[in-house]
């Protein structure tokens, strides 16, 4: 199946590391101008390295009005990914305030005001767009000491949907994709434990994790004009953690 952004210009946020990284050389892959977001400058050089026609820019998406200043310098965008994300793991009883706060802002409230910039684009343009958020099987599912990371990622997952019924008529599609396990900084935080990992692959049917290109693949699709009708979904790419 072709995929061709060609003319298109695409935000990915997170894009320093993991899924982020490997969304951005995709889409450049499939002819769109990407638009790299991240909070360490080191990793953006080397994906300019990388893929020299990369836009870099180093945000801290904690800092909503640094995120504002620079999101609404940026001109037209047609695809938001919104990606990046913290996750700090606690038990219930020991969740910090500090821990809800940078999670929430960053996985939540960076992803509502920044969707909310470049959809005012989209709608003062009038020819659409698509956004697709990153969420988790976490968003679903209780995972021990997960509390805030797991209610940050059901709150992205309604935040979806509501931005699904208020752009659709403005021709913006949005969607969600709801990854199990996937090794990268962030999947090691919390399955690098054998122990934990095989408690994990027990209850994923296909019987292993995620490899990052299986969500690239499922955030390219649901961007894409194949995807035409696709609208407001959750898609878990779970090997059907969800499903059991
Ligand atoms: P990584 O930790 O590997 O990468 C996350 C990226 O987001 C990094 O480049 C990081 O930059 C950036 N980022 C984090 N905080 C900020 C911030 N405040 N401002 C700007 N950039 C920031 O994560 P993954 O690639 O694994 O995760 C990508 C998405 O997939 C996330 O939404 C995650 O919740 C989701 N997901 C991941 C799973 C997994 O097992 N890995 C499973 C299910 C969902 P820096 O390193 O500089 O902080």
């Amino acid at each position: 199946m072709e995929i061709n952004f060609a003319g298109k210009r695409a935000l990915v946020t997170g894009a320093g590391k993991g899924i982020g990284h490997d969304t951005a050389k995709m889409l450049v892959k499939c002819g769109a101008d990407v638009i790299a977001l991240s909070r360490t400058q080191s990793d953006l050089d080397s994906l300019r390295q990388e893929v020299p026609q990369i836009q870099t820019v180093c945000v801290d998406l904690n800092s909503m009005e640094e995120t504002r200043k620079v999101v609404s310098g940026l001109g037209d965008i047609h695809l938001l990914i919104n990606n990046a994300a913290v996750s700090m793991l606690e038990p219930f009883t020991e969740v910090t305030e500090e821990a809800f706060d940078l999670s929430f802002s960053v996985n939540v409230k960076a992803a509502l005001f920044l969707s909310q910039i470049v959809a005012k684009g989209m709608i003062a343009r009038g020819n659409g767009g698509s956004i697709v958020n990153i969420s988790s099987q976490a968003s679903q599912s209780a995972l021990k000491d997960h509390t805030v990371y797991c209610c940050t990622k059901a709150a992205l997952d309604m935040l979806g949907r509501m931005m699904a019924l208020e752009l659709g008529p403005h021709k913006i599609r949005v969607n969600t994709v709801n990854p199990t396990v996937v090794m990268t900084d962030m999947g090691k935080i919390g399955w690098s434990d054998p122990v934990k990992a095989k408690e994990m692959l027990d209850k994923i049917p296909l019987g292993r994790f995620s490899e990052v290109d299986e969500v690239v693949n499922a955030i390219v699709f649901l961007l894409s004009d194949k995807a035409s009708m696709i609208h407001g979904v959750t898609l878990p790419v779970d090997g059907g953690y969800l499903a059991t």
